[in-house]
């Protein structure tokens, strides 16, 4: 994919408050009236797309870590790594806050005993430096049972389920290996917010066969979910992947910067205005990642982003707000 690369592009503080689209860390200001920021954390689990119980191997995208930190293969323990994690966040500020990330594969892929036991990790904090939970699961892997003890804890703290949805299209979501459909993505979101609790959908751009056009249709998806926030991000080839050897093979092609920013733009402009941007971009060590290879820090693509609506004299929600009137 090929389009001028934004060279001269340097991140702009001022973009930590942008104009033209609901970022994160602002609402989080405004939510919890301190910077709040994340641990991640790898629970241990495990996907039914990679023992069996739907697919094997994954998603062509993730790696063996199940697209986390791998931190329970090198034998760290949720609390040790939790205890890590808030140091961290506490050399931030005085006043700093954190969301439990419960990243790595599926969290609510186990027993609802063992859900109970990992959330219980988190309750000496709750209160002090834990504002929320985040709770990062496949759609067709929400119980009803995991729902209700979720919902219990959201009595305590705020709890976000994070649904991956990746890209609104059943047959690219078969052709990627996801193995569930746009459908189940809908209804988990829509029991998620029975329930109460706060929801945040996935979507990646560039996916083999999507395009520009499939970004803006999965953008329209997530919209009309209603989930509370979206992360967005580019497709990256990482190392241990089934993607890297599709990408050996010349069957990928990534994007480049520029492009992935005027898709982005396409996809922010047809979400929701309400909705929230968790993020817009991933991150992946250099040993990781094989493509694409930036040169612009993905700060730099905040920038880019609100110069682009700006540009088009658009903003978030514009797309949406122009189909829906008569
Ligand atoms: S569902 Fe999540 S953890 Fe499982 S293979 Fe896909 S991205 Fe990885």
């Amino acid at each position: 994919m090929n389009a001028p690369l934004c060279r001269d592009v340097r991140y702009d503080r001022a973009m930590d408050r942008p104009t033209r689209y609901r970022a994160l860390a602002p609402w989080l200001l405004e939510t919890f009236g301190a910077p709040v920021h994340r641990v991640a954390l790898d629970a241990g689990s495990s996907c039914p797309n990679r023992d069996g119980a739907k697919g094997r191997g994954g998603c062509v995208y993730c790696d063996v870590e199940g697209s986390g930190t791998g931190a329970w293969k090198r034998g760290d323990e949720l609390a040790r790594q939790l205890e890590l994690g808030l140091a961290r966040v506490a050399r931030r500020g005085a006043d700093a806050k954190a969301i439990a990330y419960f990243q790595s594969y599926s969290n609510t892929y186990v027993s609802i005993e063992r859900l109970q036991e990992v959330l219980y990790v988190t309750l000496p904090h709750l209160g002090s430096r834990i504002v929320a939970l985040s709770i990062a699961t496949r759609p067709d892997t929400l119980s009803d049972d995991a729902l209700t003890l979720l919902a219990e804890w959201n009595r305590r703290v705020p709890v976000w389920v994070e649904l991956g949805l990746e890209v609104a299209d059943d047959a690219l979501l078969v052709a990627i290996n996801r193995l569930h459909t746009v459908a189940d993505f809908e209804d988990a979101v829509r029991r998620a917010k029975a329930r109460g609790l706060g929801t945040v959908g996935h979507a990646i751009l560039g996916l083999p066969g999507d395009g520009r056009e499939g970004a803006r249709r999965t953008a329209r998806t997530l919209a009309a979910s209603g989930v509370d926030g979206v992360k967005a991000h580019h497709l990256m080839v990482l190392r241990r992947t089934i993607l890297e050897k599709w990408w050996r093979e010349g069957r990928v092609e990534t994007l480049d910067v520029g492009t992935y920013v005027a898709w982005l733009t396409d996809f922010v402009e047809e979400l929701g205005e309400e909705q929230v941007l968790h993020r817009i971009t991933a991150d992946a060590s250099d040993d990781e990642l094989l493509a694409p290879k930036w040169t612009v820090h993905k700060n730099d693509v905040r920038t880019l982003l609100e110069a682009e609506l700006e540009r088009r004299g658009t903003r978030q929600g514009s797309a949406r707000a122009a189909a829906a009137r008569p």
